[in-house]
């Protein structure tokens, strides 16, 4: 067997029980002082049911930095309550126009795990939370055991990572799997035995109120006795000021390890640059450029029963990018293609839907609409189509319906469509001839797995407002 990797410096781990229990008393300490009133810190106090309490963690775990809006989450916890499964379309409508469509949907299937093959339970370790629930990974299962079930596991998230890359120098990439072990272990090492989901917070607060990317308040940190960054910084301002008044220097004693060969070292190419300070650390690695994309879109327009315009939306497929959202027709195109030729393959990709001939002539230009997701740079090449006449659209293909504006957007859309059909009513109103209406009668319009019945909407609204309503 290969030997086993040399263990890193001791300036880099928290070999000292004294010094880690110190460390616990003083971050407990500022704690119990300074947290923030955050609702489910109440929740997490208070809550007597434990599969609440744990429901609840995983449900903010999943929303942290989402700005998923309070509602929204509590209200899927309360299906391991009412032991009632919201359906994956009431989940996507839930976190629709939020950007996390995939932690919304895997949140469900917890849900639903939990429900219907544990009878209910939470599983109570972060082991078991991490084999047994979709979509609850290493962290998540880390802040429901601590904070919810006071086991003594450490948490690491990107505020954890920041901090403890300061409080012991590392430099290394903090994105790497080799570091990213590392902190892992020393976050189970510190933290406290009695009170875990407390240092947990504790931990994660410091660094989102004190220990922040860019200005951090050394002076009022808690820690900083135990911070190696903030003592390099303070060394090398000793050593500078005594410079100035002529004494001889000491010598710095808190260099990195050694060139080259320290694995959570600046790398040598890159060392301490005195003028960040503690920012030195984590070392930024460079992000890769997100990928760039075009699809052409089309918003169809008929007119409804009562004049008002409705436009057709279609279900995208249950996994990848925006799974099982809903969206206007629409066509990845190649980087290079022809404006001539989009509008061709636009036409063609409606026909099938249509089951009709489309022109691609009669096909109007809107404009561009630009979206960034995550990793990907998205240009929406958008245009629009009048429909006249009947058409009766294949329920062979893909879930499809017809909606009203006010349907649209109560709709499980991506923002994405909403900023094009924001670009289409802004061209219309630029046009100044109006568009004559449509003949079309109302009765043959609704086809595949969807239904304009706002019926849907009402009695998810319903469901999610009962809790609270006065
Ligand atoms: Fe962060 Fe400064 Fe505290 Fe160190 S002393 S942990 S760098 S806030």
């Amino acid at each position: 067997a290969p030997p086993a990797p040399a263990p890193p410096p001791a300036r880099h781990l928290f070999s000292d029980p004294a010094e880690v229990e110190a460390l616990r008393g003083s971050l407990l300490a500022w704690y119990d002082r300074c947290k923030r009133d955050l609702p489910w810190r109440a929740l997490a106090a208070t809550e007597p049911d434990a599969n609440r309490r744990g429901y609840a963690e995983v449900a903010n775990a999943a929303g942290s930095g989402t700005g998923v809006p309070g509602g929204a989450l509590p209200a899927l916890w309360l299906s391991i309550n009412t032991r009632l499964c919201l359906s994956e379309q009431e989940v996507n409508e839930l976190w629709a126009g939020l950007g996390y469509y995939s932690r919304g949907k895997r949140l469900q299937e917890a849900a639903r795990k939990v429900v219907s093959e544990l009878a209910g339970q939470m599983p109570r370790t972060a082991e078991d939370l991490q084999k047994l629930l979709p979509g609850v990974g290493r962290y998540t299962a880390g802040a429901i055991a601590s904070i919810s079930y006071g086991q003594a596991t450490g948490v690491v998230d990107g505020n954890v990572i920041r901090v403890l890359c300061r409080l012991r120098c590392i430099g290394a990439d903090s994105s790497s799997p080799s570091v990213i072990d590392r902190l892992w272990d020393m976050a189970n090492v510190l933290v406290d035995r009695s009170r875990p989901g407390d240092f947990n917070q504790a931990l994660m607060e410091l660094g989102a109120t004190v220990c922040v990317p860019k200005a951090p308040l050394c002076g009022e940190c808690p820690v900083k006795q135990h911070c190696q960054a903030w003592r390099r910084v303070e060394k090398e301002l000793a050593f500078a000021s005594q410079k100035l008044f002529g004494k001889p220097p000491p010598v710095p004693d808190v260099e990195d390890c050694g060139v080259g060969d320290c694995p959570l070292c600046p790398p040598a190419m890159e060392p301490w640059d005195s003028s960040l300070g503690v920012t030195n650390f984590p070392r930024k690695v460079a992000k890769k450029p997100p990928r760039t994309m075009r699809t052409a879109t089309c918003v169809l327009e008929q007119r409804g029963c009562h004049g008002a315009p409705e436009y057709l939306i279609v279900q995208r497929p249950s996994s990848g990018l925006l799974a099982g959202l809903w969206e206007f027709p629409s066509l990845p195109l190649a980087q290079d293609l022809q404006e001539e030729k989009e509008r061709e393959k636009l036409a063609d990709h409606l026909q099938a839907w249509m089951g009709q001939p489309v022109a691609a002539k009669g096909l109007q230009f809107i404009g561009e609409v630009i979206h960034i997701f995550s990793h990907i740079h998205q240009t929406y090449v958008v245009y629009s189509l009048h429909l006249d006449g009947d058409v009766t659209l294949n329920p062979a293909l893909s879930p499809c319906r017809w909606v009203t504006e006010e349907e649209f957007h109560s709709s499980a859309v991506s923002t994405a469509m909403k900023k094009v059909l924001k670009a289409h009513e802004k061209h219309r109103r630029k046009e100044s001839s109006p568009v004559k209406g449509s003949k079309r009668k109302r009765g043959a319009k609704a086809q595949g797995a969807g239904s304009t019945c706002p019926g849907i909407q009402l009695s998810l609204r319903a469901f999610l407002r009962a809790p609270t309503a006065p």
